[in-house]
């Protein structure tokens, strides 16, 4: 049986249901650029493909993987004015995660897992399931639990040595470097220009963040530090370690949520 949302009828879901409501997996990426050599879609594809194999594991659905995200942010991801970034407003993205939280949970589907493959997502991810659990509550649904997590913050020390064998400069100076690159060259091989994989200094952000952006301090890249250390064995290792770690805390978190 599929572990697609999307691929069942609503006859079968409803039966899903029935027989015990499966967690819903909701990955949540972006829109965003990711350097010469990697594709728009990296922070869809990255915890779609995880997603799947974790569903897989614990017998949870995906849902459809929401292609757009909160805005680019120069630290984090380069910044919103490089082509083909298309972002929502925060307030947007609210409302349609909220949305989605609410209809799904109407329907019997009260354990959620929001995924989020897009640092920039997540304190809107936080509020839409506020404002979602909030609507719920006030029509009476009850026992909504939403479970949010970025698959990056699983990354053990052991698996952080493997990628970086001379230490890890910051998580967010590892947009579209050694962690990304080497899970797409894993996840996605056909998706990475390999011939176009960037080296060059690590981004050198003051501590402060100005408004609008100051493009200039930002790679011409869009990578915000050398991408050359990846490696599909990385990306491996880094799929083999988070797939079981994230499926085992989410039965955690569904487990105590049973018992009361
Ligand atoms: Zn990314
Ligand atoms: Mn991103």
């Amino acid at each position: 049986m599929t572990v697609h949302l999307d691929e069942l009828t609503w006859v079968e879901l409803d039966q899903r249901v029935r027989d015990g409501p499966p967690v819903v997996i909701l990955p949540a990426g972006s829109l965003e650029q990711h350097g010469p050599h990697l594709p728009l879609g990296t922070d869809r594809f990255m915890p779609a493909r995880l997603a799947e194999r974790i569903a897989e594991r614990i017998g949870a659905l995906v849902a459809p993987a929401l292609p757009y995200g909160y805005k680019s942010q120069p630290k984090s991801g380069g910044g919103n004015h490089f082509p083909g970034c298309a972002s929502l407003d925060a307030t947007t993205y609210i409302h349609m995660v909220r949305d989605i939280i609410c209809d799904l949970a109407r329907h019997g589907l009260t354990r959620i897992v929001l995924f989020d493959g897009h640092m920039e997502n997540q304190w809107f991810l936080t509020e839409a399931s506020d404002l979602a659990l909030r609507a719920l509550r006030a029509e009476g649904v009850e026992g909504t639990r939403i479970v949010k997590l970025g698959y990056w913050t699983f990354i053990t020390p052991e698996t952080e040595a493997a990628l970086f064998p001379d230490g890890l400069l910051s998580w967010e100076l590892e947009h579209a470097a050694v962690m990304e690159t080497s899970c797409m060259l894993h996840l996605c091989p056909d998706l990475v220009r390999r011939d176009l994989i960037p080296d060059g200094p690590p981004a050198d952000f003051p501590p402060y963040d100005v408004y609008p952006a100051d493009t200039g301090s930002i790679p011409p890249t869009g990578v915000l530090s050398s991408a050359t250390g990846a490696s599909a064995e990385k990306g491996r290792i880094v799929v083999a370690q988070v797939v079981p770690d994230i499926a085992a805390a989410l039965d955690t978190a569904f487990q105590s949520d049973q018992q009361g």
